[in-house]
């Protein structure tokens, strides 16, 4: 007797919310999908066929790559669309074709099998350069030589750019640039295998809008394609094969979180300003021009970190001064009369440019990062200076430097900017030349030393991504100790107290931009500990804003200074939380417990 088809078990994970929203969908697994081609002896009559099968596919790949360069730029900008220039540059080296043919001469194998034997030594030479750029291109030479091999072999197989129905992608891990290149709409949502919630993977999905869940450890383990998921970026729930009772529970969790935001939604035109009348700004964080929109339709008021780094990314070069003018002249005239806080070049860490000549470090986070790298290379860091000043004089700009870690650095800088400034007065270029100039303020040197710093900064913005990891001794991007990154733990409360009241003892206004100020549960301590200026994915922007329109800031103080009696994170997160449910309800019911 035929046995009955079994139902897949439902199975529910656990991993670390990335980016909020409920996503119900089909799982494509992303990057597991390798073609394993098999062997042929061929005859010598048939090598012209193999070598035209060759030649054809690697039109059609061109034709591929070139569709989704073109799709990509046009829908998300020119920045997304440019990973793929790196991609045809691999299909136009004349060596590797030149390679492959003589080969399969030589050789009397099938195509797929001599030009997979090519593509492997391509990748083992290439894994051992020393050139960090040369290094950067094998997975260059991966993606393409998949789509190639697909080609010949006929298989039709997705990449992240042309997914065409609505899936949730399944992967062990994505990059930032894997991830600039999914769309909201086409993607549901990202479930990873690896990386942590203030990884940037993470903290794009939060600008792309796409739900997310990362650091599942396994989930690449137990999902297959087709699976039907529901992801709860909101808890950092991800249910496989569900059953109808839960599909039910959170179709209707899907609708109440919709609701909410409509609701928040309203608030947009609405001053951020607590009940008893202290005005914190609430602010957006970029990551491209295009993610302008998200920021004025979220209501934010100006941006209070433009992670510049994002426009050397994908790219073969690095950005001309003009092109780079071009960008920031654009989001400052968009943004005018709100300001625009432009970060200079916080390269490294988890983020990595082709274009630049940079070794690999035993310990990027603590190595040649941020302005170590620009004050180093003097070339590029001008080349960006000159970039923000000349659009200082089209709207409200505003300059900071990442990862300061006391007052040498930040002069090194000044006087840096100081030889720009003389040089564009010299040819006679238009700037603003009281241009602020702030302090990121995410080294735990920095803070300790931040009553030194607020002497000669304008401004401060608390980098509590990178603080917290520092501070605590905890990757950002390591989800085995995820646990230990936490942002309410006494030594990180104290630390951000520190700088705050450093700042206003002289007089200079105070922001935080890592993710820390879109965390719900922890804004009233914010608040209360004196913070300006809130900076934030444009999507948590009205939740923030709700709480500071809900909360009295005399009450807010009340919260701040109990918070700092406890001995431990977890304790100040309970009281928090509670605090919460008690004060904005609705925005507490978002909350894991
Ligand atoms: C931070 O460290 O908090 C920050 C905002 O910078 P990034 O996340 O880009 O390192
Ligand atoms: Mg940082």
């Amino acid at each position: 007797m035929p046995k009955k088809p079994q139902k897949s078990k439902q199975i529910q994970l656990k991993g670390i919310p990335a980016a909020p929203g409920i996503a119900i969908g089909r799982a494509y697994v992303y990057g597991t999908e390798d073609i394993i081609p098999v062997e042929r002896t061929i005859d010598r009559e048939e090598i012209p066929d193999e070598v035209q099968r060759f030649k054809d596919s690697l039109k059609k790949t061109k034709k591929e790559i070139l569709a989704i360069e073109k799709k990509i730029s046009s829908e998300m900008g020119v920045e997304h669309g440019r990973i793929f220039s790196a991609h045809l540059l691999v299909l136009e080296d004349s060596v590797l074709v030149h390679e492959v043919v003589a080969r399969l001469k030589k050789k009397r194998k099938n195509v797929e099998i001599v030009f997979t034997e090519v593509l492997n030594k391509y990748i083992n030479v290439l894994s051992e350069a020393r050139d960090e750029y040369l290094r950067d291109r094998i997975s260059d030479i991966t993606d393409v030589g998949k789509r190639i091999l697909k080609n010949l072999s006929g298989i039709e197989q997705r990449g992240l750019a042309d997914i065409d129905d609505k899936s949730i992608v399944i992967a062990y891990d994505l990059s930032p640039s894997d991830t600039a290149m999914m769309h909201k709409g086409r993607v549901l949502g990202f479930v990873t295998d690896i990386g942590g919630r203030t990884s940037h993977t993470a903290i794009m999905a939060k600008s792309l809008e796409i739900p997310a869940v990362v650091g599942l450890e396994s989930v690449t383990d137990v999902v297959k394609s087709g699976d039907q998921i529901i992801l709860d970026g909101l808890h950092g729930v991800v249910i496989v094969n569900p059953t109808k009772r839960f599909l039910e529970k959170y179709r209707r969790e899907k609708k109440k979180y919709e609701h909410l935001e409509h609701e928040l939604n309203e608030l947009r035109s609405l001053p951020s300003e607590t009940p008893d009348g202290k005005k914190i700004v609430v602010a957006g964080n970029i990551e491209l021009p295009e993610d302008v929109a998200s920021v004025i339709s979220h209501g934010a008021e100006g941006i209070g970190l433009y992670r510049t780094e994002y426009f050397y990314m994908n790219r073969q070069d690095v950005p001309s001064e003009e092109e780079q003018f071009n960008a920031y002249k654009s989001v400052a005239q968009r943004i005018k009369p709100n300001s625009v806080i432009v970060r200079s070049l916080d390269l490294g860490g988890d983020k990595f440019l082709s274009a630049l000549d940079v070794p690999k470090e035993m310990n990027p986070f603590l190595g040649w990062r941020a302005i170590r790298f620009c004050l180093a290379r003097t070339d590029i860091f001008k080349a960006q200076l000159r970039a923000i000043l000349r659009a200082s004089a089209f709207g409200n700009l505003k300059l900071m430097y990442p990862m300061i870690s006391g007052i040498a650095e930040l002069r090194q800088a000044n006087e840096i900017l100081e030889e720009v400034k003389r040089d564009l007065r010299k040819e006679g270029i238009p700037f603003n030349d009281q241009i602020p100039v702030g302090a990121m303020i995410e080294v735990p040197s920095a803070a300790i030393t931040s009553h030194i710093l607020a002497k000669e900064a304008d401004f401060f913005s608390i980098g509590t991504n990178d603080l917290i990891q520092y501070s605590l001794a905890v990757d950002r991007v390591n989800e085995k100790i995820a646990y230990l990154y936490e942002p309410a733990h006494p030594a990180v409360l104290s630390l951000v107290k520190m700088v705050i009241d450093s700042a206003h003892r002289e007089n200079i206004p105070v922001g935080l931009c890592g993710e820390m100020a879109g965390d719900v549960a922890l804004t009233m301590i914010l608040m209360g500990l004196g913070l300006d200026e809130f900076s934030t994915s444009p999507i948590a922007v009205p939740e923030i804003k709700k709480i500071i329109r809900s909360v009295r800031f005399t009450e807010a103080r009340n919260i701040a200074e109990k918070a700092m009696s406890f001995t431990t994170g977890k304790e100040v997160m309970r009281y928090a939380k509670s605090r919460l449910r008690e004060l904005v309800p609705d925005i507490a019911a978002e909350l894991a417990s």
